[in-house]
């Protein structure tokens, strides 16, 4: 049905292009991972992948791998002495699994006819052809889906709330202010499958009774933009969005809109203030987004990576994801690797993956050959790992125990150079700007833990500073509105927990 309408409606297939030029054609698609090596190219169908290539490497690509079918080893990857040819075989990919970044660096993030080819929008025809919402939300419930923002709440518990009440109205939103330094998961799915998220969304819109929905996305994600709104106009073309989705009752718009990059709009009150055309800040919350979101409408509300999960879902079941990932937290997990360690990178394992793991077999160790220190996991809202984390389950239940959190899935990875206490300052630093001042716990509290902080990296810190930072971190904790203040604190208090040594050697010896 859906070849038939793309035929019918007259979407230029790309694979003409491919045809006239004797099956040779160059594809500009989403991020591969690998952003050490970048730029990237990748040759199907040999799965060759060319690494840090350059502009005059491009007429020996044409010439030697397309026309001649030959790989050109000086540009894969290689290890003690061994050459990498395809890109599964290389160890930064091999231990990984990639579900919701499968397309991701595959196909042409802008062709609708891709997508589907590569079995794109069947969910969205299973659910509506075979499933009743209920029962589309229950195999969300039953997969035990959990918010890939942050939080980690049940995505089909929230949608079976929304769908249980009667409204005129209903919305479902996607979270893709992602704004945690150090992260890219969330715009990595944007740019490289927007079709995947809008078929999470329609299908979350059908099992939850929702007509209308918006993307979040930051603006200065302005390529996430241009594809997401252009993979929404393909899919309106051919019935995929509008009136009578597939020939049935189901109507659903999509829109997206730009966030002005004020990482509080990632918190889902400001969220919905700053798409209702307020000023983006946090709502005191009488009753929960589910009840009374969007417009006062009961709102779905979830990230992206939740969103791109939810197709995968519906096709395979929920035994088939909950064979991925810990009992607690099924699946899988998008993680941006940054910071000193070799390979950098997106990244994408099932949920109970150890940090040593990824640190030292996808990310190929620490930079220089020097001593892991510490990652610091969930962004500004998170908290460190040590050492001692190494083999130590990553999942939703096991880094809220140590302290940290998953976060959206920035993972900052330090060395034995650095310095914590900076690195906590920088943090601070972070959140006292983007405090957003309605309240005095953040407004204030953040301004006088980073003033202490500053004093203490510039070597001019007593031992009484190291107490007040706990206090005011424990005040700021309980008093803050929103989660932004209410985690302002986290660098610091895990900071203090691992490394007080490093506060002490600072205040004592005045450096
Ligand atoms: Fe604004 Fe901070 Fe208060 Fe949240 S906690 S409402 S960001 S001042």
């Amino acid at each position: 049905e859906i070849k038939r309408l793309i035929e019918e409606k007259g979407i230029l297939a790309d694979v003409e292009l491919y045809e006239e030029n004797e099956g040779i054609g160059i594809k500009k698609s989403g991020c591969h991972g690998f952003c050490e090596a970048g730029p990237l190219v990748r040759i199907e169908p040999d799965k060759f992948l060319y690494l840090k290539v350059k502009l005059e490497d491009c007429e020996e690509i044409v010439n030697t791998t397309l026309v001649e079918g030959k790989p050109i080893e000086r540009l894969m990857y290689s290890k003690d002495n061994k050459v990498y040819h395809q890109q599964e075989e290389i160890p930064f990919y091999k231990s990984q699994t990639r579900v919701v970044l499968e397309h991701c660096g595959h196909i042409d993030a802008e062709s609708i006819e891709e997508y589907i080819a590569y079995g794109g929008y069947q969910a969205l025809a299973k659910a509506l052809d075979t499933m009743t919402p209920e029962e589309v939300c229950k195999e969300i419930s039953d997969a035990n889906l959990r918010g890939r923002g942050g939080g980690g709440y049940p995505a089909g518990k929230k949608w079976l709330q929304v769908l249980s009440y009667d409204s005129d109205m209903k919305y479902v939103v996607c979270n893709g202010d992602e704004g945690d330094p150090g992260a890219f998961m969330d715009r990595s799915l944007m740019e490289g499958d927007p079709h995947n998220i809008i078929e999470g969304m329609a299908i979350a819109a059908y099992a939850t009774g929702a007509s209308e929905g918006y993307i979040y996305v930051r603006a200065e994600y302005p390529l996430a933009v241009a594809r997401l709104n252009k993979a929404i106009e393909q899919a309106r073309k051919i019935g995929l969005l509008g009136k009578n989705i597939l020939g049935t009752s189901l109507n659903f718009e999509l829109h997206v809109n730009q966030g002005a990059g004020a990482f509080v709009c990632g918190e889902g009150s400001a969220l919905i203030a700053s798409i209702e055309g307020e000023r983006g800040m946090p709502r005191v919350k009488a009753k929960r987004t589910v009840e009374e979101g969007l417009w006062r409408k009961p709102t779905v509300l979830n990230n992206v990576e939740t969103f791109a999960n939810v197709r995968h879902i519906i096709m395979n079941g929920a035994e088939w994801y909950k064979s991925y990932g810990t009992k607690g937290s099924p699946g899988t997990k998008a993680f941006a690797l940054t910071g000193n360690v070799n390979n950098t990178g997106l990244i994408e394992v099932p949920m109970g993956t150890t940090l040593r793991e990824i640190i030292f077999n996808i990310g190929g160790g620490i930079k220089d050959n020097k001593g892991f220190k510490a990652v610091q996991i969930g962004g500004p809202s998170g908290g460190c790992l040590t050492e001692e984390h190494l083999d130590m389950s990553l999942d939703f239940d096991s880094l809220t125990d140590a302290g940290a959190m998953i976060g959206s899935g920035g993972m900052v990875i330090m060395d034995e150079d650095t310095c914590m206490v900076e690195v906590a300052r920088f943090f601070m630093n972070f959140t006292q700007n983007e405090s957003c001042g309605k309240c005095v716990p953040c407004r204030e509290g953040t301004k006088i833990m980073l003033n202490i902080l500053e004093k203490i990296v510039s070597g001019q810190g007593t031992v009484e500073d190291l107490d007040l930072l706990e206090e005011m971190a424990d005040t700021i904790t309980n008093t803050a509105l929103c989660g932004l203040g209410k985690t302002a604190a986290n660098p610091v208090v895990s900071s203090l927990k691992y490394f007080k040594d490093e506060y002490l050697d600072h205040v004592e010896n005045k450096r």
